[in-house]
């Protein structure tokens, strides 16, 4: 497909001529008849649109959106393609254990006596923590909450981490140090109210089109909507934008200081909000206020943030005001260009900021909402605990008290969970190559192409040492590294349990069976756990046990899970949490009294934020700073790296579905006209991109949308020659532990 081809396809799938409102394939439809509709959710990304998956002769053949769901009946192209990305030939249908170093079939026994085996005398004879399990914000929450009691509460370590540690630690780490609880309060609701979107560090066309493509229509509806982006290259997601900001790289944080100062100096703060609900600098700062805040801000001039971004300063001043006017509502969006950065939580705090001293929350409109990249990050993995300090609805490992709430619970004795907080994504594969992790358990995701400077911990991996299960549905570029390989299940071959961006959970129902000898992860673990002495502590017969054991875990949590229950999910398009009961409608407005549940009905003000110890969220003060690896002269460019429109993920899905991989799959490296002009470079050249760590070589795109000095590619591709995490660094935010995939130096040559 050319260029030009592609980006007709780009800029239709990103508004709507690709979308499928409320109904199946064209080829379906007249067979209708023959089809039974089951409502699910797409398994993509974070968005988590409604759909209907359609069975024929026992196999899923169509998908349709849920006209009943937040997403009105629209699927985007990858959700309208689903069913492929069961039926490829190279499904994993058996499980593998390497001998003589290859993979070689093995019978379920075989291979889960052997896991139980090393994993337990791993345990006995090198101690609970060296042993790990490394999940995947697109394992269903049941699952998650399987492998996190088996290695909590069962082997008794809290070496337990996820894919979502590399994509959302800074937007939690942003929420609960801002309003001291993770998550949203706002839902997509608001995007129908809002008066102006500031998109950050977010190509929303192509990452998440169906939200993208109901803000077009928000603005289309009403054309004084005006809608900011800020970004280092120009994406589809500018096409609709009224101020486009091509900030340089990691310039962003001064800018949104620089706003901020914007709104002091020209009387767009709202006073009363502040005296009620907003602490200064808390933590190390504890004795800052409103004018050490002010003073703070003094450098982060708009003149100054201009000769620093590079941006006009018309543009930012524009940009600043159309934010801070009063009578705008004004709802800001962000996912991973903020997030996978040095200062991550820093950027989150930020953005935080802006809608704090504008009093800019808590109204249908005005709302600050991070877009999530996996299906069931949030529920699965923030909100369950899956990950190594953290336990199940915002509880801490560190905490004495959260854990014996959990240790009643799971009915094991006080003292089963560890009081020590496991190891985060990096430090646990960092782990395997110094051998102090022995075995690791990996479900639902592909670190061996989807961790930073992967050649690092590809060769951990590969190490006859180490002991590494990958429980997949396909072939990836993890699974070619593991000792055992187990054949999952994959979406819609399983029920369980998604929660998405907006807090809401719904219910994915199995509507075929398993391919081959899979099995549902879910069924695997309570298995395994089985085999190593843990039955007792996984007894159940299905996914509804497990949810019923949530539900108790969450029910008297601010996040008040309760109302949940498996009956309702089954009928309902999805509850939005806080619900305390089955009647409860679920809360659009977290903190807002009259809304949200836990805001006592005589708490004297409209908001109640749940930080403690006086319910108001904190302003902190986040100065602008250099990212891990700035450009120098050895290496003169930044290297970023980004989604499109067509893949997903490492493509272990949409790699297998045929419109996708024509459309595209080969990573380009994207050039700015000047910087190729220099290079002797023109589209479709071999470009040499060299960084500290590997140099491969990507075909040229040379392209305005980018900037001088700024080079991209994007992330899909899992060819070992042009997979881009060969290049980018494995430095993190010291808050988050997120990694800094954004940034990177690098050195280019014509190849
Ligand atoms: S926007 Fe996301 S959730 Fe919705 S259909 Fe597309 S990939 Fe699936």
């Amino acid at each position: 497909m050319s260029a030009t081809r592609r980006q007709f396809l780009v800029a239709s799938a990103a508004t709507s001529a690709l979308a499928a409102l409320g109904k199946p394939t064209k080829a379906f439809s007249a067979a209708d008849g023959g089809i039974k509709w089951t409502k699910g959710v797409c398994r993509y990304c974070g968005v988590g649109c409604g759909v209907y998956k359609g069975v024929r002769d026992g196999k899923l053949v169509a998908i349709k959106g849920d006209k009943e769901n937040h997403n009105k009946g629209f699927v985007c192209l990858k959700g309208f393609l689903l069913p492929q990305i069961l039926y490829h030939e190279d499904r994993l249908t058996h499980p593998l254990i390497k001998k003589n170093g290859k993979l070689v079939k093995a019978s379920w026994d075989e291979a889960l006596d052997l896991v139980a085996k090393k994993f337990t005398e791993s345990v006995k004879k090198n101690g609970k923590d060296s042993v790990a399990f490394y999940g995947s914000g697109q394992a269903y929450t049941e699952e998650s909450y399987a492998a996190n009691k088996l290695f909590k509460g069962g082997f008794g370590t809290n070496n337990v981490e996820g894919n979502p540690r590399l994509c959302m630690a800074s937007a939690v780490g942003g929420y609960v140090t801002t309003f001291g609880k993770d998550e949203p309060m706002g839902t997509y609701d608001d995007i129908d109210h809002a008066d102006v979107f500031f998109l950050i560090g977010s190509n929303t066309a192509e990452a998440h089109p169906i939200l993208f493509q109901r803000i077009a229509r928000r603005k289309e509806a009403d054309p004084n909507v005006k809608i900011i982006v800020a970004d280092p290259r120009m994406t589809p997601t500018g096409r609709i934008a009224d101020i486009y900001l091509k900030f340089k790289p990691n310039t962003d944080l001064f800018v949104l200081n620089a706003f901020a100062k914007y709104f002091v100096d020209n009387d767009l703060v709202d006073k009363e909000f502040i005296k009620n609900h907003v602490a200064f600098g808390k933590g190390k700062a504890a004795d800052q206020n409103w004018d050490a805040y002010v003073a703070f801000l003094a450098p982060y001039t708009m003149e100054k943030a201009a000769e620093v971004s590079e941006c006009s300063i018309e543009d930012l001043e524009a940009a600043a005001k159309l934010f801070g006017c009063k009578k705008n509502r004004t709802m800001s969006m962000w996912t991973m260009g903020i997030n996978q950065r040095l200062r991550g939580v820093w950027g989150n705090n930020l953005i935080h900021n802006l809608h704090l001293i504008t009093g800019k929350i808590g109204i249908p409109g005005s709302t600050t909402f991070s877009l999530t990249g996996q299906p069931n990050a949030c529920g699965g993995v923030r909100d369950q605990g899956g990950l190594c300090h953290i336990l199940p609805y915002g509880r801490l490992v560190k905490k004495p008290e959260h854990r014996a709430e959990v240790e009643k619970v799971w009915g094991v004795p006080a003292g089963t969970i560890s009081d020590k907080p496991g190891k985060h994504a990096l430090a646990m594969f960092q782990a395997l190559e110094t051998k102090d992790i022995k075995c690791i358990y990996i479900m639902c995701t592909n670190p061996g192409q989807s961790l930073p400077n992967v050649n690092r911990y590809r060769k951990a991996m590969a190490d006859p040492d180490t002991f590494v299960v990958v429980a997949d549905i396909y072939p990836t570029r993890t699974t070619e590294l593991a000792d055992v390989v187990l054949p999952a299940a994959a979406w819609s071959e399983k029920e369980g349990v998604f929660g998405c961006t907006e807090r809401r959970y719904q219910l994915e129902h199995q509507v075929v069976l398993p391919q081959g000898e899979a099995r549902a992860d879910f069924d695997i673990l309570v298995d395994l756990a089985a085999r190593c002495g843990y039955g007792k502590l996984l007894p159940w017969k299905s996914p509804d046990d497990a949810w019923e054991e949530l539900l108790l875990l969450g029910k008297d949590t601010m996040y008040q899970i309760g109302g949940i229950t498996r009956a309702r999910l089954r009928k309902d398009h999805g509850v939005i949490w806080p619900c305390p009961t089955e009647d409860h409608p679920g809360t659009k407005l977290r903190y807002v009294k009259g809304e949200d549940p836990w805001v006592p009905k005589d708490y004297p003000h409209r908001i109640m934020f749940y930080a403690k110890p006086d319910n108001r969220a904190v302003v902190w003060f986040r100065p602008w700073e250099n990212a891990a690896e700035m450009p120098d002269e050895e290496y003169p460019f930044f290297f970023t790296t980004g989604r499109v429109i067509e893949h997903w993920h490492t493509a272990t899905m949409t790699g297998r579905c045929k419109e996708l991989t024509h459309a595209k799959i080969t990573s380009e490296v994207e050039i700015h006209p000047d910087d190729a002009k220099k290079l002797g470079v023109r589209t479709g050249d071999g470009v040499r991109v060299t960084s500290r760590r590997d140099s491969l070589i990507f075909p040229a795109l040379v392209t305005d949308n980018s900037q001088p000095g700024l080079v991209f590619v994007h992330m899909h591709d899992a060819h070992l020659d042009r997979m881009c995490n060969r290049i980018t660094i494995d430095q993190f935010d010291p808050g988050s532990k997120e990694p800094t995939f954004k940034i990177c130096a690098v050195k280019l040559a014509k190849a």
